[in-house]
């Protein structure tokens, strides 16, 4: 959080405005510029940038672009080391990662305010905001169903998906991932902890994206797909962003 109050304090330094809870709803092409449709009132400006995670695919249709891909929702589910066990993890622990899968695996990491945790995991949610495994929402679900890639996906990793979601549900099949990092973990070691949901874009022959992807058009910007480490890399990808926006409107 005191990262995030740090940008913002610099951003309002140098005359930005933060509008928070405002959720766009509608993205218009006003003359040379853009209007912005948001639950807190409207917002102009001459350039569009939509970054919107977990809804960029929509983001970029509001603002008149195709939806070629489609996000999907893979939820990272975490457990975390009872403290008498914690002795056995002393640095982070990574897996070799599946270099077919945008995700790194379940690995161990050290936190900086003390404990470890154990994963995530990536399992199809069915709910882009789905935290929690009975969060569904029709839209979202009608989203992937509807759309060849997801099935596409399947067929081509029927296994991988199958077992992600056999080990979502079972801390034996999730323990057994951890024991190939550090042998000595059991079941009864492993706290349920929290969850994230990963925005995978899948793409129509049921590729995951691994990189990331941006639409470029003269007076816009979209961010359809930001993998991590999107989040470690974000100030370095802004600064990117930026030179690609002033090269191309010089
Ligand atoms: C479990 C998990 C572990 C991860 N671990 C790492 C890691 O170790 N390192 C790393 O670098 N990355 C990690 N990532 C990935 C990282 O979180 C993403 O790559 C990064 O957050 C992408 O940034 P973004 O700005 O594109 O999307 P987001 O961070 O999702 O931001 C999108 C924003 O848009 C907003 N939004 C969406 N729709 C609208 C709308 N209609 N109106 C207004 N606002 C809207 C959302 O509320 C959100 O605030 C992890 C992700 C998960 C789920």
């Amino acid at each position: 959080p005191r990262v995030c109050a740090t940008l913002a304090a610099r951003l309002a330094d140098r005359g930005a405005k933060i509008l928070t809870n405002a959720r766009v709803q509608q993205l218009k092409r006003t003359g040379s510029g853009w209007t912005a449709v948001t639950t807190q009132g409207e917002v102009e400006g001459d350039f569009l940038i939509t970054c919107a995670g977990l809804h960029s695919d929509r983001a970029a249709v509001m603002a008149g672009e195709r939806r070629e891909m489609r996000i999907l929702p893979f939820r990272g589910e975490y457990y975390k080391l009872r403290p008498d066990r914690q002795h056995l993890v002393r640095n982070l622990i990574y897996p070799v990662p599946d270099p077919r899968f945008p995700f790194l695996g379940v690995h161990l990491t050290r936190l900086i305010r003390g404990g470890i945790e154990a994963g995530p995991n990536a399992v199809l949610a069915f709910a882009r905001e789905g935290y929690s495994k009975t969060d569904i929402n029709l839209r979202d679900l009608w989203d992937a169903l509807s759309y060849g890639g997801f099935w596409r996906f399947l067929r081509r990793y029927p296994s991988i998906a199958w077992f992600e979601l056999r080990r979502s549900f079972s801390r034996e099949l999730f323990c057994r991932s951890l024991q190939r990092l550090v042998p000595e973990i059991q079941p009864a070691d492993l706290a349920t902890g929290g969850s994230g949901v990963r925005a995978q874009a899948i793409a129509p022959e049921g590729e995951l994206i691994q990189d990331f992807s941006l639409i470029a058009r003269p007076n816009a910007l979209h961010v359809l797909n930001a993998p991590s480490p999107a989040a470690t890399a974000s100030l370095a990808i802004g600064a990117e962003i930026v030179a690609m926006i002033e090269k191309d409107n010089p």
